[in-house]
């Protein structure tokens, strides 16, 4: 089901989150004070709107109460984009997802009510460093400070034994949750299967633990 998104600040975080939500398929509009920013990203939302997002007045005036998420990509100005989520707030928007500069900031913003407060360079920062350190990781996510998943290219060691035989779960405490080999990916491996040199392994599991599988794979 199509939603409707708006996102406010069109720099490189915000452009891109704007694109790719009306790539798949839904409906944007993108704010921005710059009109220059509006201009460039004509032809990737479906409307541009240029508006300074701490005029309560003239976010009302572009309904933005009905929206189902606001996303706020105010970058560099932290008041701005305090500001904004504030008001956001105070109008009823459901859900409010916002760029945070530092811990400070996002502090403040869960304060005031914001519903997801992201940091985007960190967490790509940490997912690329994770993928220079161990060549064998394909892909790298976060899914709490202690949790991960990652996908993992099985080795020589494993080849064509079986998940029991390999007995992860308890040796390492992280659990196999695919396969995949090629175009075919098995999604609910059972204990009989068998790894095959070269496989991707999607594992989720403790980060500690991770790391201890990932060593072991190596
Ligand atoms: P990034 O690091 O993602 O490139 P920037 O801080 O460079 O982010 O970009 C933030 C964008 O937000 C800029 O295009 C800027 O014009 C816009 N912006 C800043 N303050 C406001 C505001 N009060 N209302 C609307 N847009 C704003």
């Amino acid at each position: 089901m199509s939603k409707q998104f708006a996102v406010i600040g069109l720099g490189r975080f915000g452009s891109s989150i704007a694109k790719a939500l009306y790539d798949l398929d839904h409906e944007v509009m993108a704010i921005d004070v710059d009109e220059e920013k509006i201009q460039e990203n004509l032809n990737n939302v479906t409307h541009a709107v240029q508006a300074d997002s701490t005029d309560e007045v003239a976010l009302k005036s572009l309904g933005i109460r009905n929206f189902d998420v606001v996303v706020v990509a105010i970058g560099q100005d932290i008041q701005a984009s305090i500001l904004t989520t504030l008001i956001l707030k105070e109008m009823g928007v459901e859900t409010i997802v916002v760029k945070a500069q530092n811990q400070l900031h996002a502090k403040v913003l869960y304060k005031i009510g914001a519903s997801k407060v992201v940091f985007p360079e960190r967490d790509m920062g940490i997912r690329v460093a994770h993928l220079l350190v161990t060549p064998n990781i394909l892909d790298y996510i976060e899914l709490s400070d202690e949790y991960s998943i990652v996908e993992i290219i099985s080795s020589e060691k494993m080849a064509e034994k079986t998940l029991l035989e390999l007995n992860i779960r308890a040796r390492f405490g992280c659990s196999i949750m695919a396969l995949k080999n090629n175009d075919y990916i098995n999604v609910a491996p059972s204990a009989n299967d068998k790894i095959h040199e070269g496989d991707i392994m999607v594992v989720i599991g403790h980060k500690n633990d991770l790391r201890r599988f990932e060593e072991f794979v190596m």
